[in-house]
């Protein structure tokens, strides 16, 4: 699936091709059906008539043998019949039977007079039973001796004698009349042979087993002689007679019946036996069998548009989700395109696409980058193994994520957060790669200037940290100033506030230090001012705070200090500048040691609670120091 927004859902062409799909399958498969059940009809009835066909040939093969024996069987005793062998013993009915004994199709042999008496049998029940002349063959016009055998009625008796006797029927053993006319003496007598009819139903029997063709055989009246089963040309009124037209124009044949259109014969008729031998099929009762064919068939059909209908259903149900999912994708990528920079590229890392936002950043135009390298836009600011590092990852199908800074087509840099995404085929190789970047040149930019921006600011703060100390500090001594005792003072107020502890502040003023200056000059009394910060301070707690607070005076303030205990540092900052002369130095090299004096006046308060305490416990001390002055100067005087 492609990154690009612009992939090709077309909604209404799949569902053109997915209903053409359905009714083509469907076509298919009831074109199957319906080809498929005609063509199967056909060819049944073209099998049947085929059969129709062979099975005349059959039963005319076996006819024709069988009766060729009876003809045979009839010549042979037409011949022994004489005037002489009429009363000869060769014409006994024991004669006659060892002439049919052994024959399977002959039952019995007789000789029939031209008053239709029987005279001679192989069956002597016969003798002297009386035929009914119409039941004889009409064949007094083929003259003596004539070798051709008439068949006569087909009579549902065992034998001749039971014709007169009328016993009752039994079909097993029916029989069919062959004679042969014989002239003995000018009378015509006729040799008749009853024929086993049974013999051939069963060989009919044998042949037509399908139920929907019988066998038949007709007389030249178009009259059915026999039939097996006989159910089909039974039902056809006048069917023997378009048979009979159509044996006319031929022996041997196969036709159509006009009077009913499902059936059909073929038909066989020869001198040598005067009957039409006749198969005959029934298409309807064809049709009515394969009807469980075509009903399978059916049901295969329906079940097969069924299954079509149900897998459509279910593929098409399928591709909604899919087009759904599509459509969700589609918009996530425009909504990922509108934000993030996106380039797709083959395996080999040639550019495939990129989204109009890349394009407008990089200043390209797609067919300026398309099957190009990224290295267009290398800012030459990497190492190559910084590359080489990403290949190995993405190229092996993990993501890869960095910042890279580029060149655009103007030449200017730009920065970008990247994601190399490696898109994995079903078999889990890379089919290329899609990277991801946001612009963060704005970003960056805004970072460099808030570092300039806090180094700036750092600067200031540093300057105005010096102005503030320059601002509270005495720049000949180097210590506090009046202005910062003030704010020490707000510091000792508030921490009185917090806790209950003793202050004690010292007021300090060198001795005749106008003589100083009036006799040395001014630089030596700075040189004096310096010198004895410097000592005072080596003598003090980091706790403890001295302060400039006018020419030569100055003032200690000692945190946490009783007045005993402030009264013995007071005596040691007296002593310290008053037990070691300072060395001054006059100019050209010269150097003198002086003596110089402090006086200190000293207060202590167990409590200072707000600004008026404290300015109290100033002034007390500053009357001390007057009190000093006064007792004499270089002393301590304690208020
Ligand atoms: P005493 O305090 O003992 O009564 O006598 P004094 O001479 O010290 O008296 P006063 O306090 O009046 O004199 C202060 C002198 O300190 C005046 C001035 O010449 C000198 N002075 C003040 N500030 C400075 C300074 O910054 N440098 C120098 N060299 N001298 C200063
Ligand atoms: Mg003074
Ligand atoms: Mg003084």
């Amino acid at each position: 699936m492609a990154v690009r927004t612009d992939f090709e859902v077309e909604p209404i062409k799949f569902r053109i091709i997915f209903a053409v799909s359905l009714i083509s399958a469907l076509a298919v498969i009831w074109s199957v059906y319906f080809v498929g059940t005609r063509y199967v009809q056909e060819s049944a009835i073209r099998a049947l008539k085929q059969q129709t066909q062979s099975e005349t040939a059959i039963l005319e093969d076996h006819l024709s043998r069988s009766l060729d024996v009876v003809t045979a069987r009839l010549r042979l005793v037409a011949a022994y019949a004489n005037v002489q062998s009429l009363n000869d013993e060769r014409l006994r009915g024991d004669r006659l039977y060892e002439l049919i004994q052994e024959d399977r199709v002959v039952r019995s042999l007789s000789l029939v007079d031209d008053n239709g008496r029987i005279v001679a049998s192989s069956n002597s029940r016969n003798l002297g039973a009386l035929m009914p002349q119409s039941e004889l063959p009409d064949i007094a016009a083929k003259g003596n001796n004539s070798a051709t055998i008439s068949f006569g009625n087909v009579y549902e008796y065992r034998d001749i004698f039971e014709i007169t006797q009328d016993t009752p029927a039994n079909s097993s053993l029916r029989f069919w009349l062959a004679s042969i006319p014989v002239n003995i003496s000018g009378r015509i007598y006729h040799w008749i042979a009853t024929i086993n009819i049974g013999l051939f139903e069963n060989l009919w029997q044998r042949i037509d087993e399908d139920p929907n063709t019988e066998i038949a055989v007709f007389d030249y009246q178009g009259k059915r002689i026999a039939a097996h089963h006989g159910d089909i040309s039974k039902s056809t009124q006048g069917f023997g007679k378009e048979l009979l037209e159509n044996v006319s124009r031929t022996d041997l044949g196969f036709f159509e019946s006009q009077i009913n259109s499902n059936l059909f014969a073929a038909y066989r008729s020869s001198t040598a036996y005067p009957a039409i031998l006749t198969v005959v099929g029934d298409k309807s009762r064809l049709i009515e069998t394969l009807k469980d064919d075509h009903n399978q068939a059916k049901f295969y059909a329906l079940a097969g548009s069924l299954i079509v209908l149900l897998l459509m259903a279910g593929l098409f149900r399928w591709y909604l989700t899919y087009e759904k999912s599509l459509a969700e994708l589609a918009n996530q990528i425009r909504a990922t395109g509108a934000h993030l920079m996106i380039s797709e590229s083959s395996p080999d890392g040639k550019i495939l696409w990129a989204n109009p936002l890349y394009l407008q950043t990089t200043g390209y135009r797609l067919s300026e980058i398309k099957g190009k390298s990224h290295r267009i836009f290398n800012s030459g600011l990497y190492p190559r193994s910084f590359y080489k590092e990403m290949w190995s990852q993405i190229s092996r199908g993990e993501i890869w994520s960095g910042t890279f800074r580029n060149r655009n087509k103007a030449g200017e840099f730009f920065w970008v957060k990247t994601t190399v995404i490696p898109f994995l085929d079903p078999w889990k190789r890379v089919s290329r790669y899609v990277a991801l970047y946001t612009d963060i040149t704005e970003s960056i930019r805004t970072s460099e200037q808030v570092d300039h921006e806090r180094s700036l600011r750092k600067e200031l703060s540093k300057k105005n940290r010096e102005l503030a100390i320059n601002a509270n500090t005495d720049t000949l001594t180097g210590v506090p100033n009046r202005r910062a005792f003030e704010q020490f003072r707000k510091t000792v107020i508030e921490q009185a506030h917090r806790k209950t502890q003793p202050i004690s502040i010292l007021m300090l003023d060198l001795d005749k230090f106008k003589d100083v200056n009036d006799t040395y000059g001014h630089v030596a009394g700075d040189q004096v001012l310096q010198e004895v910060t410097t000592r005072w301070l080596q003598q003090m707690r980091t706790s403890d705070i001295l302060a400039r607070i006018g020419g030569e005076e100055f003032a200690v303030l000692l945190p946490q200090t009783t007045v005993a205990q402030a009264e013995l540092v007071a005596e040691k900052l007296r002593d310290v500048i008053s037990c070691t002369p300072i060395t001054l130095n006059l100019g050209d090299g010269k150097q003198l040691a002086l003596v110089v004096t402090v006086s200190i006046g000293l207060a202590s308060s167990d409590r200072v609670a707000d600004d008026a305490g404290f300015d109290a416990l100033m002034a007390q001390a500053d009357d001390a120091l007057y009190k000093a002055k006064r007792g004499g100067r270089n002393r301590v005087a304690v208020n």
